[in-house]
């Protein structure tokens, strides 16, 4: 339970700290509104009073347009992903400064100090006589804008004007940045959502008609002006669960370091029942406020190219991988997490018994396959005798096509055509892409089995990630194929609700009972079989690995590991098993080999939907672990404070709450304790207790834990003044070691640090 507070206390905290965002976000901006209203009175009508009369005779009716807010959107929860706010376009008139004779150099000078734009650049904009605007910078905050107008009002410049505009904000930076997309500096969709509902995001623009005098400046004479108002654009509340979104994209990017992810990742995490989204997020991403500019890992790689024009198109591809939604628009070959959909089909047509043995001796004769070729299990010593279910947990390949060839390729291609994986999700019109397939001439060959057989386990076609895991929903939700969806639903400026995006059955594929068998025996994959890397404690979870070569042409058998190819490692995990709330896909592209880890679906994806889970279940979706007694053996604690008592209640007191302690010193109280209070650590951690003593000042060096047992390395981090914690761990059964340490080994860090380790479960490593 004490994990529970802990968790809950850190999202608290999390949320807090949006509301608090948003709420200065909010105020800044309606500071930025009044601001402008006021600074435009104040120039009107007190400082050029006198300049303002002399021009009187000179006015002119101008039409002006007055921009219509772009809507805002909204998360599930109603919290800000992207909104207008009230900014100033600085512009300059070199017609009047030039016909005024004014100090160009003085001006381009201080604009530039002010604005950080570029002096001579100021100086270019001059040139041009003939006109009127030259916009020196574009979306002006409230500090700036104030700067400039004192600059001018000291100086008694002539020639440079600000004008209200809006600017789109993106209180998240970075969070669900390509589902977002962004806008240009016209405040036009450029992609993403953004650009999909740009129509209904944008509103329509109003307009005055108004009396002005010769440079253009409003003149205050109500009576004159003929006023249309702006019409606001409406706003869209999305599915997206921003906390959700935020564990998902958090345990992304710790992955791609831990596995040193070499071509990017996308994850994305749904709701089974309904289809709504909860998160997407691919890597590398980007801050849509700042779209133009590139992360920091894909600057470092940047950096390394010399030759100015290969910087150019490498930059420019960076730009387009970032802003690349890659869950809907690339493709990919699904690999063994694609065993689901055989195994369901399978159970549905009823083609194999669940309480028969299937025999895998490594390796099986596949009609049109090569004689001295044939198709190899990727254990290629051969899993023996095995029920389905057993076979599922050991990912075996013979016993998958074994399933497909019973179900036919006829009636293989039927389900792949009603598990909705020949068209596109319809979950983005614009960004998705199409999976690639056999066609049906090739595939249906009764004399060539071959592509029936590589297809059974997730070789030889291609998918988008979207497609996979609504096909996968469909396997475990009762067997219904549901119409993935993204907008929650679209208001208008005055809040009332137009449109409302409603669940939607395209079509059950597989009866429920079906269904309940996959989810029982997806279980059994995590909780004993390949999957073992995704247990979280107190839940149940299910799923499946994958491991796939990032090829275009495929052999049908997995090849074993070689040199530097490129994989793309998977898992989709769903929880809680036997009612599934969320689904998560996850790939990661060309993790490296040189972790040391073994490149698989098992050891790299499949702790890391773990990690998402075991923040995700608990904190969003309030569904509290339940603990068995083999599970509260080593969970991870708070510490409780025993500062001020004497050593026997402190003694005590740790020790009810499963802590061990040792001294240091030779006092009666506690003065000081290590770990602090309510550290977050391992249970059965040795507690120091300082009686009268001084804490330890010098940093000690991290050692490495990497293949280390659990045991041995929370003797090893503590017997040199460190802590240790454990994060999405596998249940103690099997050869359980250390993978990945939140602190790299060799680091200097102070005396009582806590590193949070990884761990993983070897007789889970295989290749599937
Ligand atoms: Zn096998």
């Amino acid at each position: 339970m004490s994990m529970q507070r802990v968790n809950t206390r850190t999202v608290r905290r999390k949320s807090r700290a949006i509301v608090l965002r948003t709420l200065v976000l909010l105020i800044m901006c309606g500071i930025a509104a009044f601001a402008v209203l006021i600074g435009k009175l104040y120039d009107l009508q007190i400082t050029k009073n006198s300049y303002y009369e002399s021009l009187a005779l000179q006015y002119q009716l101008r039409q002006t347009s007055l921009s219509a807010t772009r809507g805002t959107i909204y998360d599930v929860h109603g919290n800000i992903l992207a909104m207008s706010a009230a900014v100033e376009n600085v512009f300059i008139s070199p017609w009047e400064i030039d016909n005024k004779s004014q100090d160009i150099a003085f001006i381009a000078n201080g604009l530039s100090t002010i604005l950080g734009v570029s002096g001579s650049e100021i100086m270019e904009m001059s040139t041009h006589i003939d006109s009127q605007y030259r916009v020196v910078k574009y979306g002006v905050n409230v500090m700036q804008a104030q700067e400039v107008r004192e600059f001018i009002r000291t100086n008694s410049l002539m020639g440079i004007y600000l004008e209200p505009a809006t600017k789109r904000f993106y209180p998240n930076d970075n969070l669900a940045s390509q589902v977002l997309g962004f806008t240009g500096r016209d405040n036009e969709g450029l992609d993403g959502l953004e650009a999909r509902y740009n129509g209904l995001l944008t509103g329509v623009d109003g307009r005055t008609i108004s009396l002005s005098n010769a440079l253009g400046k409003k003149l205050m004479m109500p009576e004159y002006d003929d006023f249309y108002a702006a019409q606001n654009g409406d706003s869209i509340t999305l599915t997206i669960d921003s906390s959700i979104q935020y564990y998902v994209e958090k345990h992304l990017a710790q992955a791609i370091i831990d596995y040193d992810v070499q071509n990017g990742a996308a994850c994305i995490a749904m709701n089974p029942k309904t289809g709504a989204i909860y998160a997407m997020a691919n890597y590398p991403n980007f801050d849509p406020n700042n779209f133009e500019q590139i992360g920091e890992r894909e600057a470092q790689r940047l950096e390394t190219i010399e030759d100015e024009e290969a910087y150019r198109a490498a930059r420019y591809g960076a730009l387009l991988r970032q802003w690349r939604n890659r869950s809907l628009s690339d493709t990919y070959e699904p690999g063994s997490v694609f065993k689901i959909m055989t195994l369901a089909m399978a159970i549905e047509e009823n083609v194999v018994a669940l309480d028969h043995l299937y025999d895998c001796k490594g390796y099986m004769e596949v009609q049109g396959r090569e004689e001295d070729e044939p198709l190899h299990c990727w254990n290629i010593y051969g899993h023996g005798e095995q029920t389905i279910s057993q076979a599922m947990r050991n990912s075996c390949n013979v016993v998958c096509v074994e399933m497909a060839l019973r179900v036919r390729s006829q009636t293989f291609y039927k389900y792949i055509d009603a598990f909705g994986l020949f068209e596109r999700t319809g979950l983005d019109n614009t960004a998705e892409a199409r999976g690639l397939w056999w066609d049906e001439s090739v595939f249906f060959n009764r004399y060539n089995q071959s592509q029936l057989a590589s297809a059974s386990f997730g070789q030889t076609f291609k998918v988008t990630p979207i497609q996979m895991i609504t096909a996968a929903a469909a396997t475990i939700n009762g067997g219904y194929l549901m119409q993935p969806y993204i907008v929650s639903h679209i208001s208008d400026t005055d809040g009332n609700i137009t449109q409302v995006t409603q669940p939607e059955i395209l079509r059950q594929v597989i009866s429920a009972e079906t269904s309940a068998t996959v989810r029982s025996i997806l279980e059994g994959v995590v909780s004993s079989g390949t999957g073992r890397n995704a247990q979280v404690r107190g839940y149940r979870i299910g799923g499946k690995t994958g491991t796939s070569e990032n090829v275009e042409q495929l052999t049908a058998e997995n090849t074993v590991i070689g040199a530097s190819k490129d994989y793309i490692v998977s898992f989709i995990g769903f929880a809680p098993a036997e009612d599934p709330e969320i689904i998560i896909l996850l790939l990661l592209d060309t993790p490296s080999e040189e972790t040391g880890i073994v490149i698989s679906g098992g050891a790299m994806a499949a702790p890391v939907v773990g990690s998402m889970l075991a923040d995700i279940l608990p904190l969003c979706l309030g569904i509290r672990p339940q603990y068995t007694d083999e599970d509260l053996g080593d969970i991870n604690m708070d510490v409780p404070r025993v500062i001020g008592n004497s050593v026997s209640d402190a003694q005590q007191i740790l020790s009810v709450s499963g802590f061990e302690c040792r001294t240091v010193g030779d006092g009666e109280t506690v003065t000081n304790q290590l770990p602090a209070a309510n550290a977050y650590v391992a249970s059965g951690t040795t507690v120091i207790l300082y009686l009268g003593e001084e804490l330890p000042k010098d940093p000690v060096v991290v050692p490495s834990l990497s293949g280390m047992s659990y045991g041995a390395a929370k003797d090893t981090l503590e017997s040199q003044g460190m802590f240790i914690r454990t994060t999405g761990s596998p249940k103690s059964d099997g050869r359980v070691e250390v993978s990945v340490q939140s602190v790299p080994a060799g680091e200097w860090h102070m005396y009582g640090s806590i590193v949070e380790v990884t761990l993983i479960n070897k007789d889970a490593i295989d290749r599937n």
